[in-house]
């Protein structure tokens, strides 16, 4: 059963081809690596799946209707959640405040405020931050968790949304080797009764090939190739 169909999509900015004429389907319940060099067009791709960008042109059905009958805050909120190498976390705030936000959408952050006051919204946070190994962290302030911490708490409040697709841009880029591998498999391993579908872009082909069962590269905008990642070798 597909999830996401991309059909001839392109984008452009000014005169520079970001994705040209892409097209491919996905299921629900795959988890799939994006790779390709710097400028392959991951990000782009990442934007318009997110519904962040429009394309210029092509056709992109999520959950069998087109992206462009969706309002923006519904995506965001049932459809789709977005995880990013800088986290988009509020550092200021505890954590638990960033975990609630996955359940409150737009304005999340001022909405989580008010929800401390509800038992049951502390119980949502507080199972969703058991589960990425960080309880004992709900009341710190978020800015004193290291980095891979913070892409916990990231996790953490995308348990709480509870999205049917996920998307990640360079989750790991900027974590070491052994934090970077902690956070893919608690990734993977979180989603993996769930039927939801998991999009990551990644730099290592490796990592691709360990944690994810189909990887896309792209390469200058275009599917250089699109394979179950057992069929796929580890010198690219
Ligand atoms: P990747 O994520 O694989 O590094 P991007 O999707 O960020 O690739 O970029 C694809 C191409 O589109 C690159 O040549 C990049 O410079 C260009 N590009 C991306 N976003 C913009 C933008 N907002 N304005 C101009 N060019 C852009
Ligand atoms: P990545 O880590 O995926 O390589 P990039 O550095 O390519 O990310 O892009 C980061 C952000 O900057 C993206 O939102 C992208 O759209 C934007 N961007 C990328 N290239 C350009 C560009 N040439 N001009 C303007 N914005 C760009």
């Amino acid at each position: 059963e597909s999830i996401i169909k991309m059909n001839n999509i392109a984008k452009h900015f000014e005169r520079k081809i970001a994705l040209s004429s892409l097209s491919f389907i996905i299921n629900k319940g795959e988890h799939i690596a994006l790779i390709g060099p710097s400028g392959a067009g991951k990000s782009t791709l990442l934007n318009i799946l997110a519904g962040i960008t429009n394309a210029d042109s092509g056709e992109y059905l999520l959950d069998g209707k087109s992206i462009v009958n969706y309002q923006k805050r519904n995506i965001r909120s049932r459809k789709i959640g977005v995880i990013r190498q800088q986290f988009d976390l509020i550092a200021s705030l505890p954590v638990i405040q960033n975990v609630l936000a996955g359940k409150l959408g737009e304005w999340g952050f001022f909405k989580s405020l008010i929800s401390l006051l509800f038992p049951i919204e502390k119980e949502t946070a507080a199972r969703a931050l058991n589960q990425v190994g960080l309880l004992d962290k709900m009341y710190e302030q978020t800015s004193r968790l290291s980095g891979g911490e913070q892409q916990r708490v990231a996790l953490a409040r995308l348990l709480v949304q509870n999205p049917e697709v996920i998307l990640a841009d360079e989750p790991v880029a900027s974590l070491d080797p052994a934090r970077a591998e902690d956070i893919l498999s608690l990734m993977t391993e979180l989603v993996k009764d769930k039927k939801q579908t998991l999009i990551v872009s990644l730099h290592s082909v490796e990592y691709a090939k360990k944690y994810f069962s189909r990887i896309i590269a792209l390469r200058d905008g275009e599917i250089f190739f699109d394979l179950p990642s057992e069929h796929v070798t580890d010198s690219l």
